[in-house]
């Protein structure tokens, strides 16, 4: 007998899942919505130019070794990462209340972001969006909250942000609790609060005394604009709310596999940054111990060059722009063959995924008919579009949606 005999087979993960039905099936027309990877015209990954030319030139680099990064990762990374999120004219980054952690992507920031609030700060409430990134709730269940809650936000009727729902949400939150906030391109509904709106967030999560805690893993892909993807984070930091950002260069760099990230913490009290720092050093430590280095040395190196940062931006304006191209394609080819307007949340949602309101049924029927793979939610990647398969995708759900 076998001291596993009690394990349990886990339920799969959605995404991945599904993902790998696509990769077996074998039909030549099918097509890939699923995962959350850039894709170029051609249905290929891309390795952007930039990280190319980088990755190179470290390689030719002979002072660079491989000892061990700081526990909090490479200075120059998490310094140029935070000042990209927060902007170098930030109230707080000026006045020195800023700082980073390298972390293992998105993930890693928001998970050693969650263990900061448990341990530190006691906190054991989290409210995540309705319907978010499926593993928000997995992550912070995992840390030890004793709560997870959820706000409203998709109004399915409208297929828009059901702000009423999340006001009152949140204003119904209790005192100390942690409000993870989707800093652009909402995953999975590609609807993000107008700014009117997260000026009415900051004004409730302030008077609430609740905890901020954003999620940045598409700055530069909602709208190829850092600053604007990044404004809701900006005016809560420059408004003096104390929070977190976890930031992902998974997708705005295309560093999938290497988990490049960085959690940035505001302070407000200046003197407290050096021990905040410190029991972050002890749950790294204590969890992976230190980061892996060589994604952080290319994001570096970027964002630190001002040629390099150049060029960043036009692979960033090719791949967001590439993005909003499709959604027209897709809108105007379904309005075409179904009902005028009824298309117009998928140019309205930005980043990039589309919550397309298909039901379960529909989704199967564009599975096992046409090859079509995507969630169960109906959540499409805009990026798995391209100039070969959108008349393909829209004439088989213009059937399903009959
Ligand atoms: N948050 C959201 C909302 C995401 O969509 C993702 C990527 N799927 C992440 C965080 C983190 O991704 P990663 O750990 O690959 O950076």
């Amino acid at each position: 007998a076998s001291i596993f005999k009690d394990v349990t087979q886990g339920l799969p993960i959605e995404v991945f899942s599904v993902n790998k039905q696509y990769l077996d099936d074998p039909a030549s027309t099918k097509v890939n919505l699923t995962i959350g990877a850039y894709r170029t015209n051609d249905g290929k990954p891309w390795v952007l130019p930039v990280v190319r030319k980088t990755e190179k030139s470290l390689a030719e680099d002979d002072t660079l070794n491989h000892e061990y990064l700081p526990v909090l990762g490479l200075e120059e990374f998490t310094s140029a990462a935070t000042k990209m999120l927060l902007g170098g004219d930030s109230k707080p980054l000026l006045k020195g209340m800023t700082f980073g952690i390298q972390s293992l992507s998105g993930t890693g920031a928001l998970r050693i972001g969650a263990a900061f609030l448990k341990t530190h700060l006691n906190r054991n409430v989290v409210y995540i969006s309705n319907p978010s990134w499926e593993n928000h709730q997995m992550l912070f269940r995992h840390t030890g909250f004793e709560k997870i809650e959820s706000y409203r936000y998709w109004d399915e009727k409208n297929k828009s942000i059901d702000f009423e729902g999340l006001r009152s949400d949140l204003e119904n939150a209790p005192e100390n609790a942690v409000i993870v906030l989707h800093a652009c391109a909402h995953n999975p509904t590609g609807c993000d609060p107008t700014q009117e709106q997260w000026i009415e967030i900051s004004n409730i999560v302030k008077k609430k005394k609740l905890f901020p805690f954003f999620d940045c893993a598409y700055q530069g892909f909602a709208s190829g604009n850092l600053g604007k993807d990044s404004w809701a984070v900006r005016y809560f930091a420059n408004e003096g709310h104390e929070l977190f950002c976890a930031q992902s260069f998974a997708k705005n760099f295309g560093l999938y596999n290497e988990r490049v990230g960085n959690l940035t913490v505001v302070v407000n009290d200046k003197e407290k940054i050096k021990a905040v720092q410190s029991q972050f050093q002890l749950i790294v430590r204590g969890m992976y111990s230190n980061p892996p280095c060589h994604g952080a040395r290319i994001v570096s190196a970027v964002l630190n060059n001002e040629g390099c940062f150049e060029e960043w931006q036009s692979a960033i304006t090719e791949m967001s722009g590439r993005i909003i191209k499709m959604r027209k394609g897709l809108r105007e080819r379904l309005e075409a063959k179904t009902k005028p307007g009824a298309w117009k949340h998928v140019t309205d949602q930005i980043g990039m995924f589309s919550y397309t309101g298909l039901n379960v049924e529909q989704i199967e029927i564009l599975k096992k008919k046409y090859n079509i793979y995507m969630l169960s939610s109906g959540r499409i990647n805009i990026c798995g579009l391209n100039t070969n398969n959108l008349d393909y995708v829209a004439n088989a759900i213009a059937d399903v949606v009959g």
